[in-house]
């Protein structure tokens, strides 16, 4: 294993994310059925989709060139909540890497997403929003290449994390997005946008792990 990734991980990041996105589609709609208008997983799948057509067509050579082709096509193609904010954590997220991406990368990268997503969201964590997922994927994230961990490494930590995180968002109260129209009702119920955070890094660990 590599102790960096290159263009050829971002790229195979994005279609695995893809993939998995795809196959997990119709549960991400059911989530977002629960608490919102249904429209994430529809979102999210038309939205890499486009990614990965764009991709298809060749001349991307670096991570960065990657990482903001997924903010442009995010920022255009998917509406709704998720598009601008994914938009702007890929467009962050791609200008903390410049070539290769280190242990301290994959941890800078991921602080760039997360930042971005609260300038857009001004979301906090505990509010039941993609913030649950990026906020433990960044600490766990950071504790992993603090402790020597390859990037590859670095990335399952911070994807267990969003996948942990997103369960933890179950029992919240919604306080942002359409699922705080809910209130109360909104407990109960597995925070949609969390859910495909958890997708996208597991994606990029994978891709790492190959
Ligand atoms: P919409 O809510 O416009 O239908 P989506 O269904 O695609 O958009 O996305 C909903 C997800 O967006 C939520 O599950 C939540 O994770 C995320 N979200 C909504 N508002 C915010 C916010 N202010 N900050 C961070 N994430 C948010
Ligand atoms: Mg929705």
């Amino acid at each position: 294993m590599s102790d960096t990734l290159s263009f050829a991980w971002a790229e195979a990041w994005i279609r695995d994310a893809q993939a998995v996105l795809a196959e997990h589609r119709m549960e991400l709609i059911d989530l977002d059925r629960a608490i919102g208008d249904g429209d994430h997983g529809e979102n999210m799948d038309r939205g890499f989709k486009a990614v990965v057509a764009k991709l298809d067509e060749g001349g991307i050579a670096d991570v960065q060139g990657v990482l903001k082709v997924v903010a442009s096509t995010l920022m255009s193609k998917v509406g709704g909540a998720a598009g601008p904010l994914y938009g702007t954590a890929f467009l962050r997220a791609a200008k903390a890497c410049d070539g290769d991406v280190d242990s301290s990368g994959v941890v800078a990268l991921i602080e760039g997403a997360l930042d971005g997503i609260v300038s857009r969201g001004k979301a906090t964590t505990g509010e039941k929003t993609m913030v649950d997922a990026w906020t433990p994927a960044l600490e766990a994230a950071k504790a992993a290449a603090e402790g020597g961990a390859t990037p590859a490494a670095t990335l399952r930590a911070a994807a267990d994390a969003a996948a942990k995180g997103a369960e933890a968002t179950i029992p919240l109260q919604a306080t942002k997005g359409r699922a705080s129209y809910l209130g109360e009702r909104s407990i109960g119920h597995q925070d949609p946008g969390a859910t495909s955070t958890a997708y996208i890094l597991g994606a990029a660990a994978d891709a790492a792990e190959a």
